[in-house]
């Protein structure tokens, strides 16, 4: 048995980027095919000599608006029952939007450790959405840039604590 860590959060905050990054190696992603839904990836992760299954939510991408919400909650609710440790990301650079809100109150409820991300905050960018990111009630946010590798040691020290 391995812990299970999950990365959850609305469509483009950078959860695949961050399943990448903390998976150590680029994953078998296929190439975006347009209207093709994407499948969960899994992927054993050595995460300060803690090793765990990671596990990559995806597929609503092409949701249609109305349906967002109801979708991202069908595709993560399987995962998150599961879940020894969740990543909810949020998208600094955008700042905390109404999907985020909601999610975050579903997520709330489901009574699994949650550790909040702010993901894009390369540079000076997303000071603000990090802060902001304390009144989804779910901690203090982690700052990273998954895509640049900022914060991702500490990331990876924090899960492995944490499972
Ligand atoms: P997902 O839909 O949540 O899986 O998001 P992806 O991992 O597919 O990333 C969505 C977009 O955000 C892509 O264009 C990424 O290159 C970009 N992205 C991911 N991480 C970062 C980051 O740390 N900084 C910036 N600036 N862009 C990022
Ligand atoms: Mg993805």
């Amino acid at each position: 048995y391995l812990p299970v860590v999950v990365i959850v959060g609305r469509p483009n905050v950078g959860k695949s980027t961050l399943f990448n990054r903390l998976a150590g190696r680029r994953h078998a992603l296929v190439a975006d095919t347009p209207g093709v839904t994407r499948d969960r990836k899994d992927a054993v992760a050595m995460l300060r000599g803690r090793k765990v299954r990671l596990i990559d939510t995806a597929g609503l991408e092409e949701a249609a608006p109305e349906s967002l919400y109801g979708r991202m909650r069908a595709s993560s609710e399987m995962a998150v029952a599961h879940a020894d440790l969740v990543l909810f990301c949020i998208d600094a650079r955008s700042g905390i939007t109404p999907a985020d809100q909601h999610f975050a109150n579903w997520l709330r409820r489901q009574g699994r450790p949650v550790l909040l991300i702010a993901n894009k905050t390369e540079g000076r960018a997303g000071a603000a959405a990090a802060m902001e990111a304390y009144s989804l009630g779910l901690g203090s946010p982690l700052s990273i840039s998954a895509e640049h590798g900022e914060g991702i040691a500490d990331l990876m020290g924090e899960i492995a604590d944490r499972v």
